[in-house]
């Protein structure tokens, strides 16, 4: 049996993807729980929920809210539909992903009796019209689904965690079973980790620089092995474990970390300052970046009067020490800039 749910307001982000050559969209949300459970209830989790439509709902949404003269971004929608979560990361962005059978355009935002009213005129519209479904394109009961499911997703050869796109059949013992792709392939690069990243998790998480270098190196192999692109080789993991720090970490083709993305609720607090570029201390094992890379964020800040993201730094012993953005604060000094947007860990008083 499925689990259906239904999310509902102004979506956070709407996304058009592919997925198994189809033209899909996907609006994400952010639900933070109902407000009128009881007290003595604990709060229910703030989730990112990604719900899947296809391109004619989309449409058809679309066309709804342009008819009414609305825009897009600021319309909110009322999304029902089957959980799914085995859907691979760069389309499901969100913790939970839906697949939708039902989506419509709830207009009339502010007033919270006609949301009411009209959410009711549509339960009761629903009831109306029975248990019929739409038909499900997704779950395609092909050998592979069913092996992995099957099997809950893991490698018969070496236990890896998998998304069902990034295994493959093969018979062990005269039996049909799910390895992953390395074990398949044998195409396994050594994963590593540097030193920044592990300074990064730390830095944004407060935990030691040792817990850091742990849950990195122990990532890909304790968590799902999500993505892989076929031509440049980049690979994804992904935990599951909502008190897990880290949400997905993707590889080169040599195992070199690329990308890190931390859970938001493993997030410490930051302010947000604009300093003088003198007050920051570089860390002294800081290569010189690669020219290109400041070159292009010299470039980025021509063309829109800011970096694409503020430097983070952190407050150590009086001294405001660079944590990330190195090439981005060289930059900023090739410009002759005297401040720089900056991200900074914990309290700290704007002095000047
Ligand atoms: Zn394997």
């Amino acid at each position: 049996m499925s689990l259906k749910v239904t999310v509902s307001g102004k979506p956070i982000a709407v996304r058009p993807v592919t997925y198994d050559n189809q033209a899909l969209f996907c609006v994400d949300f952010e639900e933070k729980g109902n407000a009128s459970v009881s007290k003595d209830l604990p709060k229910a989790s703030a989730v990112m929920i990604t719900a899947l439509l296809t391109k004619s709902q989309w449409s058809r949404l679309k066309k709804e809210v342009e008819d009414k003269g609305e825009q897009v971004s600021k319309a909110e929608f009322m999304i029902e539909g089957d959980v799914t979560v085995d859907m691979p990361m760069d389309i499901v962005e969100g913790e939970i992903g839906v697949i939708c059978s039902q989506a419509t355009y709830t207009p009339g935002e502010t007033k919270g009796g006609e949301r009411k009213t009209e959410k009711h005129r549509l339960k009761q519209e629903r009831k109306k019209e029975g248990s019929q479904r739409p038909e499900k394109k997704f779950n395609v009961n092909d050998k592979k689904a069913r092996l992995h499911a099957e099997y809950d997703g893991v490698c018969q050869d070496c236990g890896q965690h998998c998304d069902k796109k990034v295994m493959a059949i093969k018979e062990r013992n005269g039996k049909e079973v799910v390895v992953c792709f390395d074990c398949a392939y044998g195409e396994k690069p050594r994963f590593s980790v540097s030193v920044k990243f592990v300074e990064l998790l730390a830095f944004k998480t407060g935990m030691s620089m040792q817990e850091s270098q742990k849950h990195l190196e122990e990532f890909p192999s304790s968590y799902a092995f999500i993505h892989l692109d076929k031509k440049t080789k980049t690979r994804t993991y992904w935990s599951w474990d909502p008190h897990h720090p880290i949400l997905k970490v993707t590889y080169n083709r040599k195992g070199y970390m690329m990308d890190l993305h931390i859970r938001k609720n493993a997030l410490l607090p930051t302010t947000l300052l604009e300093l003088p570029l003198s007050d920051l201390w570089i860390p002294e094992h800081y290569a010189e970046p690669n020219p290109k890379k400041i070159e292009g964020h010299m470039t980025y800040y021509r063309e829109h009067h800011s970096f694409d993201e503020p430097v983070l730094a952190q407050k150590k012993d009086g001294k405001c020490v660079l944590m990330d953005g190195y090439s981005r604060y060289v930059a900023a000094k090739k410009m002759n800039h005297e401040t720089i947007k900056v991200e900074m860990q914990g309290e700290m008083s704007v002095t000047n």
